[in-house]
């Protein structure tokens, strides 16, 4: 119950501060596939590939098909969905 409200917080924290220092997300470390690391990114879960914000360090999926980084919670729920009818088929 405690340790999700930290959580809530603190990405209600790093918004703001994303918001008040004008980190769009806009530069971005090259893309990344680890394949053999035991440690994966959170951020390289969902398509396997992932990029580092070169302002703010956040890591965020990125998709080498649509050469874009997935940034948003509501893209990352589009793709969760995509995967999962992929797997379905
Ligand atoms: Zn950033």
């Amino acid at each position: 119950m405690m340790a999700k409200l930290v959580d809530l917080l603190s990405v209600w924290v790093t918004t703001l501060l994303d918001v008040l220092f004008g980190c769009r997300h806009a530069r971005f470390s090259f893309p990344v596939s680890p394949r053999r690391t035991v440690r994966r990114p959170q951020a390289g879960i969902l398509t396997g590939t992932y990029v580092a914000c070169l302002d703010c360090g956040k890591e965020f999926p990125y998709d080498w098909q649509e050469m874009k980084v997935i940034t948003s919670p509501s893209e990352r729920r589009e793709y969760v969905a995509a995967l999962a009818a992929k797997h379905a088929a």
